[in-house]
């Protein structure tokens, strides 16, 4: 297992099957070796852990016997705005699922609007808006895309404010900022120099989004985890296992906390423009720091979508940060309409159902996601019971100021 374990240097030989099969094995069956990992190498998944036999993680799915309240909220107890979904895809102007198909679900969780965050650019995005926007309209609100394969060309500062400005004009409630920003996108090909989150070229185009009243829901950086070396000691192993390209650990990916200070170098430049800083913050690991980063930046809020599995492991943190920021906290989850890869962001009434859990009652000990395991770290997570007043904010009141719409009619 040892000599398996990636460096940052070997991890380009590095396949995707041999991650899935070191992530298989587990600390337990590691840690046994000899016989008895050969043993458990050839038992199945329905006689791992009989009579003694090693078991490994990935099959290991324990039934939690505690006796505590289950309450099942089948409905928010107020409408909801999820700021933060991808229901149309870029290069593929159809929807995967129709919008009149999302709606059923909408309606049988009190999900009144959906923000579809990856809207497209220029032609796509018109295509999203009509297929969505406009055919149902304050049930989904789309938001536009920088063109990124543009960047390294001149003239492209004014040029990608123009667009912005154009995009608006065509429907869109904001601009949304994929990590492809810090992380993927590179100056001259793919060997070139990452580009900076503050790199200046953007910003016109930050300007451009304040002149408009356009907030920009960003997503910089990813869990804490991604950014650290994949071993026994890491979180989210299995999760990397999965997913072994969400590593962003060694290489010439930037630290965690220089991507963070770049964005918020970004939010200091740019005072009136509205950042949202997605997936709380991007640092729901350390709620101290967001809080931080808040009180220091009046024009960012924050949006929860996919971590109510680090929110509801600090639960009592969680709730004095709910309390203290209540009008800086927007609803979201990252759902997506297909797909089995990411659990915890499959559109449907189980996903929306956890989170109302989540927020609305005290239960404790429940699972984050809709999966047999939960997807992103052997955890689970206890309820932080807000009042309705927040309830209200943290559903649809602060997005409606930020988005400056009124959505939410009935
Ligand atoms: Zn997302």
């Amino acid at each position: 297992m040892r000599e398996k374990q990636p460096s940052s240097g070997g991890r380009s030989t590095w396949t995707r099957r041999g991650w899935l099969s070191a992530a298989g094995t587990s600390v337990v069956g590691a840690a046994i070796g000899g016989a008895d990992a050969r043993a458990h190498e050839q038992a199945t998944p329905q006689q791992a852990g009989e009579k003694g036999l090693p078991l490994r993680l990935t099959v290991f799915q324990p039934k939690s016997m505690l006796h505590v309240k289950e309450t099942s909220v089948q409905r928010a107890r107020f409408p909801v705005i999820d700021f933060h979904s991808h229901v149309s895809w870029r290069s593929a102007q159809r929807p995967r699922v129709p919008p009149s198909d999302l709606i059923k679900t909408m309606d049988a969780v009190n999900l009144h609007t959906m923000v579809n965050l990856t809207g497209g650019s220029g032609e796509e995005f018109v295509a999203t808006v009509k297929s969505f926007d406009r055919a149902f309209p304050r049930r989904f609100v789309s938001m536009t895309e920088p063109t990124w394969t543009r960047a390294s060309e001149p003239g492209y500062p004014t040029w990608q404010a123009d667009e912005i400005a154009k995009a608006k004009t065509a429907g869109a409630v904001g601009v949304k900022i994929l990590k492809t920003l810090g992380l993927y996108l590179r100056d001259g090909g793919p060997t070139g120099k990452l580009v900076r989150v503050d790199d200046q070229r953007f910003d016109p185009m930050w300007d451009a989004c304040g002149r408009l009243g356009l907030p920009v829901a960003m997503h910089v950086g990813d869990p804490e985890a991604f950014f650290t070396t994949i071993d026994r000691f890491n979180e989210r192993y299995e999760e990397l296992g999965a997913h072994p390209d969400w590593s962003f650990y060694g290489k010439d990916f930037p630290a965690f906390k220089e991507i963070l200070a770049a964005r918020d170098r970004v939010f200091a430049r740019h005072p009136k423009t509205t950042f949202v800083a997605l997936h709380v913050g991007h640092w729901a690991e350390n709620l101290a720091a967001v809080g931080e980063m808040l009180d220091k930046f009046p024009n960012v809020h924050v949006e929860i979508g996919a971590r109510i599995g680090e929110l509801g492991r600090q639960p009592r943190t969680s709730s004095r940060f709910f309390n203290k920021y209540q009008d800086r906290v927007l609803f979201g989850t990252d759902a997506i309409p297909l797909g089995i890869e990411t659990p915890q962001q499959v559109f449907g009434e189980d996903l929306y159902r956890i989170y109302y859990r989540f927020l609305e009652t005290e239960d404790e000990y429940f699972d984050y996601a809709p999966a047999p395991v939960p997807p992103q770290g052997r955890w689970r997570i206890y309820g932080v019971g807000l009042t309705d007043q927040i309830l209200r904010k943290v559903y649809h009141q602060n997005a409606e100021r930020v988005l400056g719409l009124k959505l939410i009619t009935a």
